[in-house]
């Protein structure tokens, strides 16, 4: 989702729950591939990508879940909007929400339960860590058992250890626990720091507590 589509989001869940679709999965953009020329032109800002959860929250009340679920893709601090707005409703559900995203840990699943290989074999944690900053080897020239599991290369360690070392916004959040600090592609393209922040979470970490 970016500016050039924000609008029309409310028409495509209509029409992907008249077509019976079972699943409503939103993408946002990662400065990756080609999504890096174009994603200071058309991010979306707070107040959309606000918007734009409420409209998905919204709808998800509004629809059976056995017939449709609705997810959202790159972005872990999501998970932060639907238990803002489960404790503004008053929602019977919200402890279950917080004991299933906390039995979750957080954290995106890159480098650890995802990884990508490319069509020449190249493997990086996910599908939008292309940079040779994220490459972890080719499975032409070593096995993917034996890359996977090379714990000590530097890439996979970063992934795998970043909860212990994300800092700044992140590091005096109170939604760390279920969220586990954003994008770091995202955080790497626009700081160079793989444990800065998520340039595009909505959260403010001065008003955030589980
Ligand atoms: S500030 Fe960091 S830990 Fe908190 S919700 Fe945003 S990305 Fe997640």
């Amino acid at each position: 989702m970016t500016r050039e589509n924000f609008g029309e989001l409310e028409d495509l869940i209509d029409l992907a729950r008249s077509l019976g679709a079972s699943r409503f999965c939103l993408y946002w953009l990662v400065p990756s591939g080609r999504g890096s020329d174009s994603y200071s032109r058309i991010q979306l800002g707070r107040e959309e990508v606000t918007e734009a959860l409420s409209l998905l929250y919204r709808k998800a009340q509004e629809t059976d879940p056995g017939t449709m679920e609705f997810l959202t893709v790159e972005s872990p601090q999501d998970c932060v909007h639907p238990i803002q707005s489960m404790e503004r409703d008053g929602s019977p559900d919200l402890a279950d929400a917080r004991n299933l995203l906390k039995s979750l840990k957080g954290e995106c699943s890159a480098g650890d339960r995802a990884a990508n290989v490319d069509p020449l074999g190249n493997v990086s944690p996910c599908q939008f860590s292309h940079s040779l900053d994220f490459f972890i080897g080719n499975i032409r020239k070593r096995p993917f058992s034996a890359l996977w599991t090379d714990s000590a290369h530097p890439v996979l360690a970063r992934f795998r250890e970043k909860p212990v070392h994300i800092g700044r916004k992140c590091g005096k959040c109170g939604y760390f626990e279920i969220c586990g600090g954003g994008c770091r592609v995202r955080a790497y393209a626009k700081a160079g720091n793989f444990f800065s922040e998520d340039p595009f979470c909505f959260v403010d970490p001065d008003n955030s507590s589980l």
